[in-house]
């Protein structure tokens, strides 16, 4: 195992802030995990922990086919924020800026660095290509931390066969988003995880990382089409591992223990490949989840429990304003699985409080929420 620092430019001066990364094995194949890129979704990080424990003892057994990346804190500094005691890691505090969207663009990056040199050997171009991102992220002006962030980020999973992005919701079901085209090959993870939604996007809104890392390879194969074969060479999916509050040792190690099984069948782990559980939940269109807000402030009281089934008109919550009596009633338009909750009961007028996966669309625009 190797410990790499990657030092963020534009810290305070008197401080310096870093990226570490753990790489376990060696080879061709590569797989990047990283944990909490919202610093304030923990699940993840504690499963990074146990998966590091796991991957150190398969290296030493020489079980490791290929590469494992962990970065098992993506967001230092999301972590250093707090604000009269409650830490605030989902929005960077200086910019206003949600630290899981607005990651580079790789296609147009990339475009002008293949002119002319790829060919009709699908796996030179991969590699043509990877080389392309790595040089492409590594010449990005970082202007400021959070920017050198992102670019470090991306730079270290840019050129990965898997990536695998593990975050929580507030309080949720296992969860996960993926593209429908990664949908077939990240079908085991999810059955090994026990995800309860699986929800599908192509593009769902303002870059997030998963995306950043899979798209350019779809929009590239789209450009060379007819000319040059161009593979889908990354399988990326965000990870929603339950909610903010559901950290345990039992849970975590049996998460990072399917992410190994996956691992294994994606080649980067020697063995048997495992058992696949059936799958809990048939995919749904992102564009399916009706995300709901409120339209009025007060206390948040749900009258529907996670993993209950909801139809469309169904009281799911009440948002009561106690000085006036009025009680609103919040229903799902969609039918579908009750699979995220909001965990503060202080209900602001315009937030989003639950999550159904439906699956017909009721949705379109940007899919992602804020
Ligand atoms: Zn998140």
């Amino acid at each position: 195992m190797q410990i790499r620092h990657h030092p963020l430019r534009g810290s305070p001066p008197g401080t310096q802030r870093r990226i570490s990364s753990f790489h376990y094995g060696a080879g061709q194949a590569k797989a990047y995990v990283q944990a909490s890129l919202h610093a304030d979704e923990l699940p993840g990080m504690l499963v990074a922990h146990h998966l590091r424990q796991r991957l150190a003892q398969l290296e030493a057994e020489g079980q490791l086919l290929g590469e494992v990346v962990v970065v098992p804190v993506a967001n230092p500094i999301g972590l250093g924020q707090s604000v009269l005691r409650r830490h605030e890691g989902r929005f960077d505090l200086a910019s206003g800026e949600n630290f899981n969207r607005h990651y580079p663009a790789l296609t147009a990056l990339v475009l002008p660095r293949l002119e002319g040199r790829l060919g009709q050997d699908a796996a030179a171009n991969v590699a043509l290509v990877r080389a392309a991102m790595r040089d492409a992220i590594a010449a990005l002006p970082a202007r400021d931390e959070l920017a050198h962030q992102r670019q470090t980020l991306l730079g270290l999973a840019c050129d990965a066969d898997v990536v695998l992005d593990l975050h929580c919701d507030a309080e949720a079901l296992p969860h996960l988003y993926t593209s429908p085209a990664l949908w077939p090959q990240i079908e085991p993870l999810a059955r090994l995880l026990g995800s309860r939604a699986q929800l599908l996007a192509l593009e769902s809104g303002d870059n997030p990382f998963d995306e950043a890392c899979s798209q350019a390879w779809w929009q590239l194969a789209a450009e060379f089409e007819g000319r040059h074969p161009i593979p889908q060479a990354c399988l990326s999916v965000t990870v929603e591992l339950r909610g903010e509050c559901d950290i345990s040792h039992e849970q975590a190690q049996a998460d990072a223990q399917a992410l190994i099984g996956f691992l294994r069948l994606r080649g980067l782990v020697a063995g048997p490949a495992p058992e696949l559980p059936p799958l809990l939940e048939e995919a749904t269109p992102l564009s399916g989840t009706d995300v709901v807000s409120t339209p009025a402030s007060g206390v948040l009281v749900y009258r529907r429990a996670l993993g209950e089934r909801v139809r469309a008109g169904e009281v799911v919550a009440d948002v009561v304003d106690p000085l006036s009596g009025e009680v609103h009633t919040l229903a799902s338009c969609t039918d579908g699985l009750l699979f995220a909750r909001e965990a503060q009961r202080l209900a602001h007028a315009g937030r989003s409080v639950f999550k159904v996966a439906g699956a017909v669309p009721v949705r379109s625009g940007k899919l992602s929420t804020q």
